[in-house]
């Protein structure tokens, strides 16, 4: 079964389905085994740079698999050096994508601190222009989305298709819990931003992202207050 563009949408959509049924007792590493061969290898990673999981599981099955990481201008200081020391030890490419407009031009033209008067065009053109345009050379694009992260992602499968950029979007760890995610790091010495041992478990941009307190779900610092909890990248 290759995913190579042609044809409807509903053909794709019913090709995922069945390999879902396929893959449903795979592990990680099988899914992704099954994704680069289903794109012909024309598959990519996508990282915020929390920690280095599916880049480590996704680099195992294809050493060199690029990683794109969407540099939007507003990341931590941490989170630049996660991405700089992804490169150095894993065997991947790592692909920073930027948006059209630079921070200070976004703030020229259409005013200072944008994040905060409309976090959905924030979102929408620093996040999802850039990853549309930087996704188009491939067939498929790996993810860390997990069903326990937001009340959106709760119905994300491990293969879907995504519509609007009509690809392969792989989720090789959408059942896994926070504790299973917790224990594979442990246990294979996978690179974590040095922010989630100051209480961001979950890292954004960081006008955009608080600590949590123990107890409190992992996701709750990203846009705290304001009810948003995507950035628009894997909603359509
Ligand atoms: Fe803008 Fe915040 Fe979205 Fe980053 S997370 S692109 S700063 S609104």
């Amino acid at each position: 079964m290759t995913f190579a563009v042609s044809g409807a949408s509903t053909d794709f959509e019913l090709l995922a389905s069945l390999a879902n049924a396929d893959l449903a007792d795979a592990s990680a590493e099988e899914i992704v085994r099954w994704a680069v061969q289903a794109t012909d290898g024309l598959i990519c990673v996508a990282s915020s740079m929390t920690d280095a999981l599916i880049i480590d599981i996704a680099s195992r099955v294809k050493p060199g698999i690029e990683v794109i990481f969407l540099d939007t201008g507003y990341h931590f200081a941490e989170t630049i050096g996660t991405r700089d020391a992804v490169a150095e030890m894993y065997p991947v490419k790592v692909i920073d994508v930027t948006a059209p407009r630079t921070v200070t031009e976004q703030d020229r033209d259409l005013g200072p601190r944008l994040f905060g008067r409309n976090p959905d065009l924030c979102c929408h053109l620093r996040k999802v222009v850039p990853l549309d345009r930087a996704l188009a050379p491939y067939r498929g694009w790996i993810t860390g989305v997990r069903r326990d992260e937001t009340s959106f992602r709760r119905g994300s499968q491990a293969v879907e298709w995504d519509h609007r950029r009509r690809m392969l979007k792989v989720n090789p760890i959408a059942g896994w819990s926070q504790a299973q995610v917790e224990e594979y790091i442990e246990a294979n010495g996978v690179l974590v931003n040095p922010l989630v041992a100051e209480g961001y478990p979950s890292i954004g941009c960081a006008p955009c992202t608080r600590p949590v307190q123990g107890g409190a779900h992992p996701r709750s610092g990203r846009w705290a207050g304001t009810g948003k909890t995507e950035c628009g990248l894997h909603t359509w």
